[in-house]
C-alpha cells in the first residue's frame, strides 16, 4: 500500500506544518455552482484552517499542497470561531461545502465538541452539506453521528484511481480501492451519499493510459457513487507534482482529456461531472492554445448534466496537437512539456 522511498522523497519536499496563520479565521469562503440536490445551485464553500490531514505525519500525497494552508496549533475554540465565521458568511445558500486540508471526520483534526458546535450551529441554515474525508474515518459510528443532526449530507473521497499500483506509486495516498468500497458500503447502510474524486493524470503516467485510467476508474466507482468528480491535476506548491513540472517532467492534462472522460462515461449511473481548478492556465488542465470555451463548456455540461454542446464542441475542434502530443509523449519515460522547457531555455533559466 506504500511505496516507502516515493513517501520519503514526497516529505522531503514539505514545509514546516508550525506556522504563523490567522488561527481564528478560515483559509477561504467563496460561493460557487454546484449540483448537489440533482440540479445547479448556489453552494457556499468554507475550507477551514485545521492542523491538517493525519497523512501529512507521514508524508502526503505527490499532488497536494494543501499542507500550505494548515496551522497546527488550531485548537477547538480556534475552530469554534471559524465556524461562526463561516455562519455569518452563508447568506443566500442553503447548500454548504467544507474542505479542511485534510478530513472533516477525522476527530484530531476536527475534534467531537467542534463537529458537534458545527453541526448544530448549520443545522438552521444549511440544508444538504458535503464534507470530505479520507475512507478510514467512515465508519458507521461516525455516519451516525452525522445522520444524527438531520442535514442531508454527502460524503467525498479521494479515490484517485481504482488501480492500486496508481494509488501506491504515483499517488501515495496510502491507501487502495477496497479500502474505498469498504467506506462506500458503510454510506450505503446509513443512506448517506458519496462523492468519488479521480485524479486525471498523476504523475510517471502517459496522458493516454491517464485518459484510459480514469475512464476505468469512473466505471469502477460507479456502483457505490451518487457522483464522481473528475479532477484533472493542478499544480500545488512544494509539491513533487511542482517538482517535476518546474523541470519540464510534467505537463498537467490537456482539456481534450477531461472532455473525452466525461464524453466517454456517458453510460455510468452515476453523474460525472469536472471542474477544473486552474482550468485553461498553465498550472492547471489546459490545451496547447488558450481555451477558455472549452472550459466554461466542461463546468456547464457539469452542472447541467446534458453533455450534447461540449460532445459538439469535441467533434468539431482541431485535435491535430493534442493526438500528436499523446503520440510522442507514450515513446519517451517522462511527460515532457517542451513548451515550458524551450520558455526556460529562452529565459536563461536552463542551460544548454
Ligand atoms: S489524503 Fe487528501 S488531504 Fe491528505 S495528503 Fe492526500 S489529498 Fe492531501
Amino acid at each position: 500500500m506504500i511505496n516507502r522511498e516515493l513517501a520519503a522523497e514526497v516529505k522531503t519536499l514539505m514545509p514546516s506544518r508550525e506556522r504563523e496563520t490567522d488561527r481564528n479565521s478560515p483559509v477561504s469562503m467563496w460561493n460557487e455552482m454546484d449540483r448537489l440536490r440533482g440540479k445547479p445551485e448556489p453552494t457556499t464553500v468554507v475550507i477551514f484552517r485545521t492542523r491538517g490531514c493525519s497523512w501529512y505525519d507521514f508524508s502526503s500525497c505527490s499532488m497536494c499542497g494543501y499542507f500550505n494552508d494548515v496551522n497546527t496549533n488550531v485548537g477547538v475554540g480556534n475552530l469554534k470561531t471559524q465556524i461562526d465565521k463561516a455562519y455569518d458568511f452563508m447568506e443566500n445558500t442553503k447548500i454548504l461545502k467544507i474542505f479542511t486540508s485534510g478530513s472533516f471526520l477525522d476527530r484530531r483534526e476536527v475534534p467531537k465538541e467542534a463537529f458537534d458546535y458545527f453541526m448544530k450551529r448549520m443545522s438552521d441554515k444549511v440544508e444538504k452539506i458535503l464534507v470530505e474525508s479520507r475512507t478510514e474515518y467512515v465508519t458507521e459510528k461516525t455516519m451516525e453521528e452525522m445522520k444524527s443532526y438531520g442535514i442531508d449530507t454527502r460524503i467525498a473521497i479521494g479515490v484517485e484511481s481504482s488501480n492500486d499500483y496508481v494509488v501506491k506509486n504515483m499517488v501515495n495516498k496510502g491507501t487502495n480501492f477496497s479500502k474505498f468500497v469498504k467506506a462506500a458500503k458503510v454510506l450505503q447502510k446509513s443512506d448517506i451519499e458519496l462523492r468519488s474524486y479521480l485524479l486525471l493524470k498523476p504523475p510517471f503516467m502517459p496522458e493516454e493510459e491517464a485518459v484510459l485510467d480514469s475512464i476505468k476508474s469512473v466505471r469502477d466507482c460507479a456502483p457505490y457513487s451518487t457522483d464522481i468528480s473528475v479532477n484533472p491535476m493542478n499544480i500545488q506548491k512544494n509539491t513533487l507534482v511542482e517538482k517535476l513540472w518546474k523541470r519540464g517532467e510534467y505537463r498537467p492534462p490537456w482539456l481534450w482529456s477531461v472532455a473525452r472522460v466525461l464524453l466517454e462515461t456517458q453510460d455510468v449511473q452515476a453523474d460525472v461531472l469536472s471542474y477544473p481548478t486552474g482550468g485553461d492556465r498553465e498550472r492547471g488542465s489546459h490545451n496547447d492554445d488558450h481555451d477558455r470555451e472549452l472550459v466554461n463548456i466542461i463546468f456547464k455540461a457539469s452542472l447541467s448534466q446534458d453533455f450534447g454542446e461540449l460532445q459538439e464542441y469535441y467533434d468539431r475542434g482541431d485535435k491535430r496537437k493534442y493526438f500528436s502530443h499523446l503520440a510522442n509523449e507514450s515513446r519517451i519515460p517522462v511527460q515532457y512539456d517542451l513548451d515550458s522547457f524551450i520558455r526556460k531555455i529562452s529565459a536563461g533559466s536552463v542551460k544548454i
